[in-house]
This record gives structure tokens, C-alpha cells and sequence, in this order.
């Protein structure tokens, strides 16, 4: 009989996302005539803005004739896109077109790039965290260790660990690094010959003057630093499947040429459809578009932070991020304070557990959610805290 790769008993068995909808389905069963609101949801709710979609309609009708069709395209993307992300993020970092890499999304992205580095390779990562780093680590049968958190930020070890994972603006910790302790783990990364994967997928939403849009502002992250971005959070490409990363020629060990390697092996390039949808996000009427999507997530993260701090909860995020991580009031874990969301407010949130075992005192709010969803569920929530004080 064949064998299972036993390092799929390392990772988690159920998508955690999915107890959670579990949960919340089997309610609405027995409770058909409730209301239910997600502040949950770490997916998109404006739609595709139309300067995208039409590029992408065209794009269609370029498959239908032979003198547009295209087939294989690049295996690290084309370049009309990589110029364009260079020319409108990259800019003053130098960045070459053969350091960018198009691919389907940062999801597959953050865990396929630790086939670059040996299996030895000791990883970090923080808790509460991105599951997906930890179980993609475990499906490859590498080995992670745990950064503590103090103030609310990763602390730099003292021991050497080879690769380190950075998420921010931090999912679920709704966060973002400020330049000055960004430095620190430059630093860190030099001394320790080390690699920073800095997931920063969520950039569109920084708005703090002192956090950086993105790591290569840091002096000396070209040496150290793997920058992931996606096209999902602020292009609503969660559907589509459009992302792209930054491997910087002057990380040592050729890792540049060796990921070219591993890639025309492995992957034969992302969607043409995708591609030309992400060209066209960069359109100034698709960036203004863009912009007001933002700008309604944030006010929903504005209407969110005022109701919380009104009931006294204690939080942090929702200012460079469209996530905001609340401190329980009570002495209850993290599923018990969903299932106090769920039967008595009729609202979904996510319990910090499913980040890690430090994110069990805490559960995960969403701005990214419909406005009148967010307005309806501030409405029971401040009735609830309130009646209840
Ligand atoms: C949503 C999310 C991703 C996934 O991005 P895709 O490009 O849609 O795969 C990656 N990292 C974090 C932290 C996210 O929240």
C-alpha cells in the first residue's frame, strides 16, 4: 500500500477558518429566523473596480484570436507587468526586472519560497500568527520556532535562526511595523546571515507616516529581504489570483538564480487574464477606484475602533490594516467569546486561538465587511456592553 507523506499529519487537520464557519452554519440552522453579521471575514466585499474588469475582458477576446492568443507565457510573469509594479512601487529601490516574480497568489507564495533554503534551515515565526506560514513550513518538513511578543511587537532573538517570517500590516494583529524597529531586524538579519519574508500583502492599507510601504526602505534590506505582495486585498483579487515577490540579487548565495531554477521547474507562470487585470489596476482611474475601496474599509475600521474603545475594550490595529485585535474583557478563552458573539450578538468573530496559543486571551474583528453590516453589528454590540455595565 502506498504511504502518506507524514508530514501531512503535521499540519492542521480541519482549515481552521473552517470550525469557524462550521460553527456558525450549524447555528443558523437551529436559528433560521437570526441575523447573523460576520466581522470574520479576511475576504473582500467591493468588487473587481471596472477599468480592471474591462482590461480583463479583453484580454478574454485576445485568447480567441491567433493573432493575440498567447499560451506559455513567462514562467516568473511578464513584463509589461513586472515594469509597471516596478515603476509604480519600486521606483527608488533599484529593483531589476529579473528580482520580481509574478505568481497566483501570496498564500502559495509564502510557503513555497523555503524550497530555496536547506531543510535544516531554522525558521521563525511569531505567535499569534498567518497559520498558513506554520503548517506550509510543517508540509515541508521544516522546522519552526517561536518568536516571543512584548509591546505588541516580534522580540529579535538573541540566537542566530536562519529564516524569519514578518507579516505586516500584521493579519491578525492589525499592526504595522515602524521603520525604526524594522531597522533592528535588518540588522539582526546581516550579522546572522539570515532571510527576512516580509508578507506584505496587506501595503495598500498603511497609512502612519513611520511605517514603511515597503521593507527595501529599510537600509540594507536588498541583502536580506523577500518581499511578498498580492493584487487580492487591495485589487479584490482574492478570486483571481494575482501576486508577486521580490528576490533581491544581493542575497547571498545566488538565491536569485537558484529560485529561477526551482520556478521553470515548477510552475509555468500565472494567469495571462490575471496579468492584464493587475496591469490595469495600475490605470490612474483604476488607483483612484482602488483608493475609495480602501478608503470604505477604513471607515468601517474607524466606526469599529470608536465602538470598541466606547465598550472598554482594549485593542490595537485598524489604523494601517483592516484588522483590529481586541483583548477579551473576561476571564473566558477565545471560542467562548465567539460563541457569546455568536448565540447572543449574532455576530461572527474569529477567536485568537486559531493564530496561536497566545492569541487565545483575544479574538480578530474585520473592517472588510459591508458598511451596514459593520454600522448594524456596532449597534448590538454597544447595546450589549452597555446594558451589561
Ligand atoms: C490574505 C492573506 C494572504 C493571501 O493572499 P493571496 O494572494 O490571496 O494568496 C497572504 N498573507 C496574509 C497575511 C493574508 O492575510
Amino acid at each position: 500500500m502506498v504511504k502518506i507523506n507524514e508530514c501531512l499529519l503535521k499540519m492542521e487537520k480541519n482549515n481552521i477558518f473552517k470550525n469557524v464557519a462550521l460553527k456558525v452554519s450549524e447555528y443558523k440552522k437551529k436559528n433560521p429566523d437570526k441575523k447573523i453579521i460576520s466581522l470574520g471575514v479576511g475576504d473582500v466585499s467591493k468588487p473587481i473596480v471596472k477599468p480592471i474588469i474591462d482590461a480583463m475582458h479583453e484580454a478574454v477576446d485576445d485568447l480567441a484570436d491567433s493573432k493575440t492568443f498567447k499560451g506559455y507565457g513567462s514562467y516568473y510573469g511578464y513584463d509589461f507587468l513586472k515594469e509597471k509594479i516596478i515603476d509604480n512601487e519600486y521606483k527608488d529601490f533599484d529593483i531589476s526586472l529579473d528580482e520580481i516574480y509574478i505568481s497566483n497568489g501570496t498564500k502559495t507564495d509564502s510557503t513555497s519560497i523555503l524550497e530555496l533554503f536547506d531543510i535544516n534551515s531554522k525558521i521563525c515565526i511569531t505567535d499569534p500568527i498567518y497559520p498558513i506560514y506554520r503548517d506550509g513550513a510543517a508540509s515541508l518538513n521544516r522546522k519552526v520556532f517561536i518568536l516571543d511578543i512584548k509591546n505588541d511587537l516580534p522580540v529579535i532573538p538573541k540566537e542566530k535562526y536562519d529564516i524569519i517570517y514578518l507579516c505586516s500590516p500584521s493579519n491578525p494583529m492589525g499592526i504595522a511595523y515602524k521603520k525604526d524597529y524594522l531597522k533592528k531586524w535588518i540588522i539582526y538579519a546581516i550579522k546572522n546571515e539570515s532571510v527576512i519574508l516580509y508578507d506584505n500583502v496587506y501595503s495598500a492599507f498603511i497609512e502612519s507616516e513611520d511605517v514603511p510601504k515597503s521593507i527595501y526602505e529599510i537600509e540594507g534590506a536588498k541583502k536580506v529581504a523577500i518581499e511578498l505582495r498580492s493584487f487580492s486585498k487591495n485589487a479584490s483579487f482574492t478570486g483571481v489570483r494575482c501576486s508577486y515577490y521580490i528576490i533581491p540579487k544581493e542575497i547571498k548565495n545566488n538565491i536569485n538564480e537558484f529560485w529561477k531554477r526551482r520556478t521553470i521547474n515548477r510552475f509555468n507562470g500565472a494567469d495571462y487574464i490575471a496579468q492584464k487585470g493587475a496591469l490595469a489596476s495600475f490605470l490612474p482611474e483604476s488607483q483612484k477606484l482602488i483608493k475609495d475601496n480602501i478608503k470604505y474599509y477604513k471607515d468601517n475600521a474607524k466606526l469599529l475602533r470608536k465602538a470598541f474603545s466606547n465598550c472598554g475594550f482594549h485593542f490595537i490595529g485598524g489604523i494601517d490594516s483592516p484588522y483590529l485585535w481586541v483583548k477579551i474583557k473576561e476571564n473566558i478563552t477565545s471560542w467562548e467569546v465567539f460563541d457569546i458573539f455568536l448565540k447572543t450578538l449574532n455576530i461572527v468573530i474569529i477567536p485568537g486561538i486559531i493564530f496561536g496559543k497566545n492569541g487565545d486571551n483575544y479574538f480578530r474583528v474585520s473592517s472588510l465587511g459591508k458598511k451596514k453590516d459593520v454600522v448594524e453589528a456596532i449597534k448590538r454590540i454597544e447595546k450589549y456592553y452597555n446594558e451589561k455595565e
